[in-house]
């Protein structure tokens, strides 16, 4: 007997339709905002993740990395967008559009401990913006990302934001608040002491230390925003005010990953018992990301949700839809010799369009029947003698229990067939 890995799930039909509902509807909204489409292989170089100053957890300590047979370093993926900023360098496709609007659905890894909603094989789905710096663009993102929660019918969305200011202010703050941190060291968890010095922006977040009023009453980054940052993250607060966007300012916010700067934001929704899980999303800008790849000097923007999440949010809040597989015709038999018969019309009918389905199984009618009443087809479609001599159907509407003969032609146009 085998077994899943620990961390991974089979998707099983009863829930694929609920992610075929989630992914066509958000393709339409990604639409509407002019995105597209990309996506960027599952496995990558691990330099494409594990970059010179990056010491976030996901990175440092969640990646699967493997040797291939050609003694390649291979990461799978725990995230999107660095692929995706890599594929931007490797097509130089910055050089032909000042602003690449990509969107992706897709799988990542990350070797966390697995529990309710996490994951080692999840799914995320969210936006990448590149290479136009703008508080537009990011109120854009902003806009979209709250749109995303509204459109899907889920109340109380609430966009967490901070900025975190260029590299220059982000250096005079890192600065300070290494400074505040050194003086408050003994308070820190062990994890923090090494963020210390690696990334004191990071204890800001820490799930020990950020509830602790040390950690509460530090410095914050939007005091040390350079004029141009400053500007920026207002204008951006601007447009989202005139949109009527709800967000609240969040000091403490600065996300997981090493290489945000400038707008950093999460997306909440306020879904009942669903506690922290009503953090959907998040994201930010990234200035450095680009130049850390060995790319030229690119700004980008994007979000990230978490898919198996935002399906559970749905479901939980009541705002998925009753979703049912649609069959419009069953084919029934009444001796395996009528089958040839059948498979004619069956493909007949396919051929305009028309949801069909035949039981092959050579078991009694009444086996059938037992069968095509649990596959709650529209019609059934009977073929015996008479029906293929005379070249006939006969068809049961499963919903009058009315049943008449008539030629297929008829039936296709009974259900709609094109
Ligand atoms: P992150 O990329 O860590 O900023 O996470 C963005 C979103 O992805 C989160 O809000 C979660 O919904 C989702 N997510 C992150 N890690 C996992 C995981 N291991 N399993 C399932 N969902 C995850």
């Amino acid at each position: 007997m085998n077994y899943k890995i620990k961390g991974t799930y089979d998707l099983l039909p009863e829930d694929s339709i609920k992610w075929e509902y989630v992914q066509n509807k958000l393709k339409e909204i990604f639409k509407k905002y002019n995105y597209k489409e990309i996506r960027t292989p599952i496995m990558e170089y691990s330099e494409v993740f594990h970059r010179e100053g990056e010491f976030s957890d996901m990175v440092q300590k969640e990646t699967y990395n493997f040797v291939d047979k050609g003694n390649r370093n291979i990461t799978l993926r725990p995230e999107a967008t660095a692929g995706i900023m890599r594929s931007v360098i490797e097509t130089k496709n910055y050089a032909q559009n000042d602003i690449l609007k990509y969107f992706y659905i897709g799988p990542n890894y990350r070797y966390e401990r697995p529990q309710k909603g996490r994951f080692r094989e999840f799914y995320q789905f969210g936006v990448e913006v590149i290479g136009l710096k703008s508080p537009y663009v990011d109120a854009e993102v902003i806009m979209l990302a709250s749109d995303i929660i509204t459109e899907f019918g889920l109340d109380g969305v609430l966009i967490k934001l901070n900025s975190l200011g260029d590299n220059q202010s982000r250096l005079k703050y890192q600065k300070v608040l290494k400074e505040y941190f050194e003086s408050h060291k003994e308070g820190l968890c062990n994890d923090c002491q090494t963020r210390l010095d690696n990334n004191p922006l990071r204890i800001l977040d820490c799930k020990i230390d950020g509830p602790k009023e040390v950690v509460k009453n530090a410095p914050k980054s939007i005091d040390y925003l350079t004029d141009s940052s400053k500007v920026h993250f207002e204008t951006v607060l601007k447009v989202l005010d005139e949109n009527k966007i709800n967000y609240e300012i969040d000091h403490n916010l600065v996300r997981g990953i090493d290489y945000y700067s400038e707008t950093v934001f999460e997306i909440h929704a306020n879904i009942k018992d669903f506690g922290n899980a009503n953090t959907l999303g998040g994201g930010g800008a990234y200035d450095n990301l680009s130049t850390d790849l060995g790319g030229p000097e690119l700004t980008g923007i994007g979000f990230s949700f978490g898919m198996e999440r935002f399906v559970e949010a749905l479901e939980v809040s009541g705002a998925m839809p009753n979703l049912e597989y649609a069959l419009d015709a069953y084919i029934i038999t009444f001796d395996e010799e009528y089958n040839t018969f059948a498979s004619k019309v069956l493909k007949d009918l396919r051929d305009h369009k028309v949801i069909a389905e035949m039981d092959y199984d050579n078991k009694s009618v009444k086996s059938k029947m037992k069968k095509a009443i649990k596959a709650n087809p529209k019609y059934l479609i009977f073929i015996g003698e008479d029906e293929v001599k005379n070249n006939l159907v006969s068809v049961k509407d499963t919903n009058t229990q009315e049943q008449k003969p008539m030629k297929v032609k008829e039936l296709i146009k009974l259900l709609g067939g094109k």
